[in-house]
């Protein structure tokens, strides 16, 4: 596919055009951070972010969904997907989105995620600004992002517009696009490599090695009990998660007690509550009953055990858990560091 060129005074008439047209979700400022939310006008959109603090997951997989709408006398499918435009996600949030993908489409196919999945043109855009937490050039290397039907790179004088999909193609008719110069391929290729570069903190390792040796430290009680020892099982760090994809199902009834809502809700395996069950007799049971534990099954999640689905850690080192953290202990540099140099 032909890669495109927009000049800069170009670019806002772009926007204005697809919203005039369709919904459009990008990153805007809110207070002193970021967040993806539907544009009013292209002045809103903030491709200059460093990272949102939510990831774009919850446009397919919002932290409340209604699933279904129940009375005494039907049961009604409530999913209705709008045509949508994801613009501006940055290429660590596009591998979440390739791994949510991956996790809602194996078995059985979930719809209730596909629907707006496959509703949605998203847009990857290069990272302008490096969040102080992120990690994201050195892990998981191996894996490139697919998910995005165009990629968006800003560079003097305007954009690079690489579409990638038929979707992609289509949306570059409501600009006033032309082919890029190769001078002007190059500019993009340098931008990113040079947002690579900045992206200074690292895991130095293979994912390979990462998940042999956390895998390997299961065992060693006293090294979990110190990684976690601050935590208060807020579930912060999975509710920030862009490759976390737990949920629990709930009704809500109406007052009239006859007719309500099943939705699903956003789970975190931090939370003391998260592995308990009821069991018959009514006993209650919680396998992950201590705080340490529940710490460590999110760091073998991470990089080991869903490794044989993924083909690499689900960690896109987006950095959002160690920023969000108020004891600072959940940072995966810090606890993946830390099993490599104690098993070196
Ligand atoms: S590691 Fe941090 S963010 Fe995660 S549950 Fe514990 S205290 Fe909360
Ligand atoms: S584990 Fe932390 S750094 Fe890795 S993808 Fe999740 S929020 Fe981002």
């Amino acid at each position: 596919m032909r890669t495109l060129f927009l000049g800069a005074r170009e670019f806002a008439p772009f926007v204005d055009l697809l919203i005039g047209s369709t919904r459009v979700i990008g990153p805007v400022a809110k207070r002193q951070k970021f967040v993806f939310a539907e544009l009013e006008s292209s002045g809103d959109l903030r491709l200059d972010y460093d990272v949102t603090i939510l990831p774009p997951k919850k446009v397919f997989f919002p932290p409340v969904q209604p699933l279904v709408c129940f009375d005494a006398a039907s049961v009604r499918d409530c999913i209705d997907p709008v045509p949508t435009v994801l613009l501006g996600v940055h290429p660590y949030d596009v591998k979440g989105i390739d791994m949510t993908d991956l996790l809602f489409r194996e078995r059985h196919a979930d719809w209730n995620y596909l629907g707006q999945r496959e509703a949605t043109t998203i847009v990857a855009s290069g990272v302008q600004s490096v969040a102080p937490r992120a990690f994201w050039a050195s892990i998981g290397t191996e894996i490139a992002p697919v998910g995005h039907d165009a990629f968006l790179t800003a560079i003097d004088g305007g954009y690079v517009f690489e579409p990638r999909t038929p979707k992609g193609v289509a949306l570059a008719r409501h600009g006033a696009f032309r082919e890029a110069t190769p001078e002007e391929i190059a500019a993009a290729e340098r931008a990113n490599a040079e947002a690579a570069e900045r992206c200074s903190r690292a895991l130095p390792y293979t994912s390979a090695e990462i998940a042999e040796r956390v895998r390997a430290a299961f065992r060693d009680e006293a090294m979990w009990d110190a990684l976690a020892l601050d935590c208060f099982s807020c579930g912060s760090c999975n509710t920030v998660c862009p490759t976390c994809y737990c949920f629990d199902v709930r009704d809500t009834w109406n007052l009239d007690q006859t007719s309500g809502t099943r939705s699903r809700y956003w789970d975190a395996c931090l939370t003391r509550e998260f592995a308990s069950v009821t069991m018959a007799g009514g006993e209650k049971e919680n396998f992950r009953e201590h705080h340490q534990s529940r710490f460590r099954h999110r760091f073998m999640r991470k990089a080991a055990y869903l490794n044989e689905k993924l083909g690499g850690p689900a960690c896109t080192g987006c950095g959002r858990c160690a920023a969000a953290c108020t004891a600072d202990i959940a940072d995966p540099v810090r606890v993946i560091t830390t099993i490599m140099e104690a098993t070196a």
